[in-house]
């Protein structure tokens, strides 16, 4: 019995219940009546049970009685028990019969035929129970990274795995780069009318329609994607940078399903009606004067007859003023170019050297906007290639002159946003996130996860957390970003580590995008914070592990959250024997500082101590504000391996 089996029967738990209850419904809050509602105490005849498809569709009934009830599996053995002895496979094949589980959703063999037919593939957002099925519809058709999708395509058997593991759809991306064109047919009467016209190649049932593949086709090199519904045909056609959600993605609760058949040419009729329709379409849109438009700009030709006049003896005057007007946001290159192109304005265009000229003049009414150059400046100190660059090499790459350069990095150098290292300039790590932060009052505004229950904490605390290599730091990070995120908050991670398991691990715990903000850094310790933010250090540790540098480090990070406020969680690597390697600067500058550990189980058949992953605890050994009267307690913890959830033994 295969693994993806039992993985797609226990997506059946709603079809499993109905089965069990025809007259079960779920209502808009996704809330149903308990199976095992005669055990409740005090049941006021409400729907009590939901499921949580992001946790292997575990059922949760709010009724004291219940509680947490498992999975499909666990409610079987619970109305079956005369079946309770059967193995969790042996299930998922008694329920693909009475359900009628379609098997062919062999996840591996789909990946494979993917991978073998060249696809490139996105990570689509996961399912979100707390939308409605509406909501949820659209978010399982965005890409995780929203608008920045196109980073994350590729043709990686492996990480496409992951991304299916970790719960998240998949898109096909069409054109050149997977070799398909993608014909997206959305309803019945469509399909209707162009069956005739489709030949027998790859297609997809989706709930409301299908999708066929072809061949791609250089004829389709400038479309992206295009919708006919306007001209009567509820179809898009899909090509080059657009992408269509495919199996094993489940929309709607309907999993997508493929024809099996091969990927065809598509027939010249066809090519030719979709070609004849585009043309149509496009120019709909953007009417007529579009071609000549994208003519004109390729050209770089006006079309005007006459051209502007008026400027007559003034020409001179009103260019330069021109060119000093875009000088103060543009480089000499770039205003030299301007000024060419619009002298093609005019009806008597000046010669090219004339404006050449004009540009060296310029030079007197120097006032140019330095913080626009110093943004370039910063963002271009920012590439990973290069990190460092002195004046002269900046000259040379931004295209502005020494004395510019100069005044910018002069500025930069005040705002403390660059320093210098001999003639080398270095960004300051000054984090330019995505979007403005919730402002968090003061003083500390919210509970802390895990620790708020037994230390006060001020506005601007640090908690360092300590970790042994390999314990699940990255899971503990993730698990605090997402008790903020239900807090309403959304942090802040710094993440020091290679890779995206961060990302993998969020998406499991069911984050999404624009739930918290990431900046991968090289070295954490000198980076910049926003005011009132939380941030979280994943982790921190000082450059080449040099661990003399720690006291500059915790410096600055205390300095950061004087200034800004705000909570940092730094977590932080300790020796095999679970003591800090700073312990008492950790100490002086943190509110609370805690380990996190595994439990070690005695083994008395093999006489050996293994670690147990499951029962995990904090040990502190510091609480500034206790509010329990001791610096030293243990708070026990539970990592659950399915859910990734790590939560308090004490109930939270
Ligand atoms: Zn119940």
């Amino acid at each position: 019995m295969s693994k993806e089996l039992k993985n797609i029967a226990k997506s059946y738990i709603h079809e499993y219940l109905k089965y069990n209850n025809p007259n079960l419904k779920i209502n808009k809050t996704q809330l149903f009546e308990c199976p095992f509602k005669h055990i409740h105490k005090d049941d006021i005849g409400k729907p009590t049970c939901k499921v949580y498809p992001q946790f292997g569709y575990k059922v949760t009934c709010y009724n004291s009685a219940c509680g947490e009830l498992g999975n499909i599996f666990d409610i079987f053995r619970r109305l079956e028990p005369d079946m309770k002895h059967l193995k969790d496979e042996e299930i998922a094949d008694y329920l693909s019969h009475l359900l009628d589980i379609k098997q062919d959703e062999d996840v591996d063999k789909l990946l494979d035929v993917y991978y073998n037919s060249g696809f490139h593939l996105i990570p689509l957002c996961a399912n979100d129970p707390s939308k409605t099925d509406k909501e949820n519809a659209k978010l399982q058709k965005s890409p995780i990274q929203g608008e920045s999708w196109k980073k994350n395509i590729c043709h990686d058997l492996r990480k496409w795995k992951e991304w299916v593991d970790a719960g998240l759809g998949l898109g096909l991306v069409g054109g050149k780069i997977s070799n398909v064109l993608l014909l997206d047919i959305d309803s019945d009467v469509t399909y209707e009318k162009m069956k005739d016209r489709i030949n027998d190649t790859s297609a997809q049932d989706t709930k409301q329609g299908k999708h066929f593949l072809w061949e791609y086709d250089s004829d389709f090199d400038d479309i992206n994607h295009c919708n006919f519904r306007k001209q009567g045909y509820e179809m898009e056609i899909r090509a080059n940078n657009a992408y269509i959600v495919v199996a094993p993605t489940v929309v709607e609760g309907y999993i997508r399903t493929w024809n099996g058949k091969k990927i065809t040419k598509m027939p010249k009729e066809l090519k030719k009606f979709l070609l004849d329709l585009v043309k149509k379409e496009s120019k709909k849109e953007e009417k007529k004067e579009s071609d000549g438009i994208r003519e004109a700009i390729e050209n770089e030709n006006f079309n005007i007859e006459d051209g502007l006049r008026g400027l007559d003896g003034n020409c001179n005057d009103t260019w330069i003023t021109l060119g000093g007007i875009l000088r103060k946001k543009m480089s000499p290159k770039k205003v030299e170019w301007a000024l060419q192109t619009f002298n093609k304005l005019l009806a008597d265009p000046m010669d090219y050297h004339q404006i050449k000229s004009m540009c060296y003049q310029l030079s007197k009414y120097d006032n140019f906007d330095k913080k626009d150059l110093a943004k370039e400046i910063l963002e271009h100190l920012s590439l990973e290639s290069v990190r460092f660059a002195n004046a002269f090499e900046m000259e040379k790459s931004l295209g502005h002159t020494k004395k510019e350069i100069e005044s910018a990095l002069d500025y930069l150098l005040k705002e403390e946003k660059v320093v210098k290292v001999g003639r080398n300039f270095k960004a300051l790590n000054k984090i330019e996130w995505e979007t403005d932060f919730m402002s968090i009052g003061k003083p500390l505004g919210f509970e802390v996860p895990y620790f708020g229950k037994f230390n006060k904490f001020d506005d601007g605390s640090m908690i360092i957390i300590g970790g042994r290599s390999g314990t699940g730091k990255t899971h503990l990070a993730m698990n605090i970003i997402k008790k903020f995120v239900d807090m309403g908050i959304n942090p802040k991670l710094l993440t020091t580590e290679a890779g995206s398991k961060f990302g993998m691990i969020g998406a499991n715990l069911g984050l999404k995008i624009d739930d918290y903000f990431f900046k991968r850094v090289a070295d954490a310790t000198n980076v910049e914070f926003d005011d009132d933010s939380v941030t979280i250090i994943d982790w921190l540790k000082p450059p080449n592990s040099d661990y003399s540098k720690l006291d500059t480090i915790m410096e600055n990070l205390n300095n950061q959250l004087v200034k800004h406020r705000g909570l940092l969680i730094a977590l932080v690597q300790i020796r095999k024997d679970g003591t800090f390697f700073a312990p008492d600067l950790f100490d002086f500058y943190a509110s609370l500082v805690a380990t996190y550990n595994w439990t070690q189980k005695y083994n008395s058949q093999t006489k050996e101590t293994v670690a147990d992953s499951t029962n995990t605890y904090f040990q502190t050994s510091k609480m500034r504000d206790s509010k329990v009267g001791v610096q030293w307690i243990k708070i026990p913890t539970k990592f659950d391996k399915d859910t990734k959830i790590i939560s308090l033994r004490t109930g939270e």
